[in-house]
């Protein structure tokens, strides 16, 4: 099968050889057909498998099919996306696909100022990829209108749902059109998913590729006991060993991943860290030069476990495990990306060793110990620990949708708990565009 056969338009064809497409992916094959007819579809997929074209093809040869509005036009389809990074990068492929199109898409997220924004929508826009904090936003300032709104895109709909975005896809809902095509992606279908979908939707496709949870088979997962206070030196040993291969380092905390990025430099190991706590323009900057290959090594909360795409990383070295066990398995999915191989690395200590029993849980097997001489832990890994059972200290994963005194977080809030700074309100975000224009100066520098 190849992307002819889908019933994709020479214009796009073109684009894609363009930029090296020679075969459809999986998802791709089973949902650009059901696309194109115009059929609602549920897409079971993670990212990586090639979801942004399997929904960005169709949907832009659609538009590009129906007549342009005159002067100033507004968004016909929306992209709603948790996070300002897939955003981003939801962006840049979509544009790269449109090469040949005269379409206009343009990214909508907060930590950044309303003005280009607001300059973006008055010279028309036909895609909109947004996260929804902002486009809420825009849509109570009257700024950003939905109404022409043919075609929604749910992305990373049960991440967005863990984040507490539901009030506000809600919102959002209703100043789109009863009258149009939902095509909905999510890694699980779990009831609330569900729900989602059938309120969402009609009738939709469901296609599914890889199954729930599973780490691919081209990466090469393992563990290495340690005692917490030695992981550095592990890290720094492994790296140095490593030393022409771009490693992207998970740590737990933004404090953690700014220390040991200055840490690795002190031991001749260049790094950046990029973290919520970050100027978007530093975020941005940060990993824009790990995947040009001019950053070898990029220190990372789970602001970067998901759905970031990091062409041809080898390594992938978890200095701590995931509070939560689903990021174990988006994290090392940043490495072996579309069919390459991949490796991946935990650095385990006997404090962690519940959080590793629920990873093993989870993937329903064991991660293989590989003892490193010269780092044996003073204490075993024990392999009934309970999952909190010494853990570090840090938030349960069932508390996370908990203020301590039982009202729940706004959605914009809960989400920049994971991946980002919390919401500015009205009159502080002169104050938040100060910090951003602070942070492009020196990114300027
Ligand atoms: P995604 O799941 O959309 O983030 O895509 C994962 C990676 O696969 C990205 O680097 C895409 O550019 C790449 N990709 C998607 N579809 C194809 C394809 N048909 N052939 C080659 N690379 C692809």
């Amino acid at each position: 099968m190849n992307f002819e056969e889908l019933g994709l338009a020479p214009t796009l064809l073109r684009a894609l050889a363009d930029y090296g497409y020679a075969t459809p992916t999986p998802i791709q094959a089973q949902a650009i057909p059901h696309i194109l007819a115009g059929h609602d579809v549920l897409g079971g997929a993670q990212t990586g498998t090639g979801k942004t074209a399997a929904f960005g093809l169709p949907l832009l040869q659609k538009l590009a099919a129906m007549p342009k509005p005159e002067g100033l036009h507004r968004p016909r389809v929306l992209v709603l996306t948790p996070t300002r990074e897939l955003a981003v990068q939801i962006t840049d492929n979509l544009r790269a696909y449109a090469k040949y199109l005269r379409l206009n898409v343009t990214p909508l997220f907060g930590g950044v100022g309303m003005q280009p924004q607001l300059d973006a929508f008055r010279r028309g826009v036909d895609v909109l990829v947004a996260c929804p904090g902002r486009l809420i936003d825009h849509l109570d300032r009257g700024s950003c209108k939905l109404g022409d709104v043919q075609m929604l895109v749910l992305d990373e709909a049960d991440r967005m749902l863990d984040m507490g975005f539901l009030p506000s896809i809600k919102r959002i809902m209703k100043h789109v059109p009863q009258q149009r095509q939902t095509l909905l992606f999510s890694a699980t279908f779990e009831p609330r998913i569900k729900a989602l979908a059938l309120e969402f939707m009609r009738e939709p496709k469901q296609v599914q590729v890889a199954a729930q949870n599973t780490v691919i088979e081209t990466i090469r997962h393992h563990a290495h006991p340690v005692d917490g206070a030695k992981k550095r030196d592990l890290l720094i040993e492994i790296l140095a060993r490593r030393h022409t291969e771009q490693v992207l380092v998970f740590g737990k905390t933004k404090h953690g991943c700014n220390r040991l990025a200055e840490q690795l430099e002190t031991a001749g190991l260049p790094a950046l860290a990029i973290h919520g706590n970050k100027s978007q323009a530093a975020r941005q900057k940060a990993l824009n030069e790990f995947k040009s290959g001019k950053t070898r090594i990029l220190v990372a909360t789970d602001v970067a476990a998901r759905g970031l795409d990091i062409p041809d990383l080898p390594l992938v070295i978890n200095h701590d495990l995931p509070m939560v066990a689903e990021d174990y398995v988006h994290r090392i999915g940043r490495t072996g990306r579309n069919g390459a191989t991949g490796e991946a690395i935990s650095l385990v200590s006997p404090d962690e060793a519940g959080l590793l029993r629920q990873i093993q849980k989870l993937l329903g097997r064991e991660i293989a110990m590989e003892t490193v001489p010269g780092f044996e832990p003073s204490r075993a890994i024990r392999s009934d620990a309970k999952p909190f059972d010494n853990a570090p200290r840090g938030p349960r994963p069932a508390a996370r949708n908990r203020r301590p005194h039982g009202k729940p977080r706004s959605a914009e809030a809960h989400a920049h708990a994971h991946t980002g700074p919390k919401p500015a309100r009205e009159g502080q975000r002169d104050g938040q565009r100060g910090k951003q224009r602070q942070g492009e100066r020196r990114s300027a520098r």
